[in-house]
């Protein structure tokens, strides 16, 4: 069994309720979908054959009990499931951040799901999968990555309309270089939302365009 990865790395963990803490990310190579702002479109192609015995061995070296799987789209590799099983059964955290356009029913329970729903703003919203949203419990996150006024108006919506603040966290992300983050704070706070602003904490501590970080 294996897996196309396109790297495994040590972190700080940027996004999330988890900011802030020491992570290792396994990022799996290939997507489905095409973002116009994607800040990783170095993993739809690159990337080398691994075993899940061997990322397991990268993981382990790290000696951090937080995992993150992400893409890329994880979901695409059929062996992301193996690969998490031995994780949980390893004792560790487990985070997976996905696209949201892929069906989350198969992910074990213990595994905290970052779905992203894409706003207006990425091009990709005709590709929500909103079943996704009845796989959800209190411990997941829900993040929308917001561009503009228009990606804005269209989560807060969405928020309300689905009630997504009683099934998860929800996280408003503005994109970097688009929306100053300021700003959409003071949206949030105008209109009381019941939300979480995120920054992209790992692109203020390192350069936005280094990659492994
Ligand atoms: S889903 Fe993620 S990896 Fe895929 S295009 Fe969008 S931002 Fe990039």
């Amino acid at each position: 069994m294996s897996l196309r990865v396109n790297e495994i790395f040590y972190s700080i963990q940027g996004e999330s309720t988890y900011a802030g803490r020491p992570c290792v990310f396994v990022r799996l190579t290939g997507c489905n979908l095409r973002c116009r702002w994607c800040d990783t479109t170095y993993a739809f192609h690159e990337g080398e054959q691994r075993s899940i015995e061997q990322v397991l061995e990268q993981v382990r070296g790290y000696k951090c009990p937080l995992v993150e799987i992400t893409g890329g789209e994880p979901l695409l590799q059929g062996e992301v499931y193996p690969l998490i099983h031995r994780l949980l059964l390893e004792g560790y955290e487990v985070l997976i951040e996905t696209g949201g356009s892929l069906s989350i029913d198969r992910l074990d329970p213990r595994v905290v799901k970052i779905l992203d729903l894409k706003a207006p703003g990425s091009e990709m919203d005709p590709h929500n999968n909103l079943e996704n949203l009845q796989h959800l419990d209190r411990k997941d996150q829900i993040k929308f990555v917001v561009a503009d006024r228009r990606d804005y108006e269209w989560a807060r919506r969405v928020t309300a309309e689905h009630a997504l603040a009683e099934k998860a966290h929800i996280l408003f992300s503005p994109v970097l270089g688009e929306l100053h983050p300021r700003e959409l704070a003071e949206w949030i706070l105008t209109d009381r939302l019941n939300v979480r602003l995120q920054i992209q904490l790992h692109k203020y501590l390192w350069d936005p365009n280094r990659r492994g970080v």
